[in-house]
């Protein structure tokens, strides 16, 4: 049986908006497709070597645990950068998106340094942006949408080189100004959407399973799973985000 080993990185401090329904959802899908999870939570000070990890997850995080986990992981920077080169998965949300780059200056004007992992920054606005987003996603062709809940003060710029997970169809996304969303570096995919986000969106969920077992020469073999509960879940958040009402509702950059 096909397996791998995911580590849930500060499950206590990095949990906003239903971050920890994406572990559920990840764990139930390798579940239905006969993939057996192991799952290691990680806290701070813990000792974990990543070459054992084959998918790292963290959720959100306020500004001060953005602190605390930057610092802590900071010390095993070098280690996870051959991790990442070598294929290693990450999915990260939102706070833990911010600390892939090369920095983030909070709304106080502190700099939190990054994890230098992908060619990004992040600099606080004045306004947050917050509300649902729908984007066009192109780790598919023909791509695919993802639905999620944003909410964050950081702006956040690619380097040159940089893709996009999406692009903007509904929500703010990376900066509010230039219409794209998240990003993606080799087997490494960054976003702004909570929701929790997976279990409406099953594809990315069994994309990033699907790479995790490719990463240690294993095949995803997906079982034919009804689909259809996700994928009305999916067209109601598509509708709701662009009802007038919500648009109204939601803070613009
Ligand atoms: N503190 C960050 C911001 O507001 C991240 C917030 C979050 O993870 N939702 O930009």
């Amino acid at each position: 049986m096909a397996g791998i080993k995911i580590y849930h990185l500060y499950p206590d401090h990095l949990n906003l908006y239903g971050d920890r329904g994406n572990m559920i959802a990840l764990c139930r899908r390798a579940e239905w497709h006969n993939i057996s999870i192991e799952v290691v939570p990680v806290r701070p000070g813990d000792k974990m070597a990543f070459s054992q990890c084959d998918l790292l997850f963290m959720g959100g995080g306020q500004d001060s645990d953005q602190q605390m986990v930057a610092e802590d992981l900071k010390k095993r920077s070098s280690e996870l950068s051959s991790a990442v080169e070598d294929g290693m998965v990450i999915f990260a949300v939102c706070g833990s998106y911010q600390l892939l780059g090369s920095h983030y200056i909070t709304g106080s004007g502190e700099k939190i340094g990054g994890l230098e992992l992908i060619n990004l920054y992040t600099e606080a606005g004045t306004k947050r942006l917050i509300g649902n987003a729908v984007i066009n996603c192109s780790l598919w062709y023909p791509t695919k949408t993802l639905v999620g809940f944003e909410n964050h003060a950081g702006k956040t710029y690619l380097g040159p080189g940089l893709k996009p997970l999406g692009q903007v169809m509904i929500g703010h996304g990376n900066n509010g100004t230039d219409k794209t969303e998240g990003a993606v570096y080799k087997n490494v995919i960054g976003t702004y959407l909570h929701g929790s986000l997976l279990p409406k969106n099953p594809w990315l969920t069994d994309f990033l399973l699907e790479k995790a077992l490719a990463y240690r020469g294993q095949d995803f073999i997906p079982a034919n799973l009804d689909d259809s509960l996700e994928e009305q879940a999916h067209n109601a958040f598509i509708k709701l985000a662009g009802s007038k009402k919500h648009k109204r509702m939601s803070t613009r950059a």
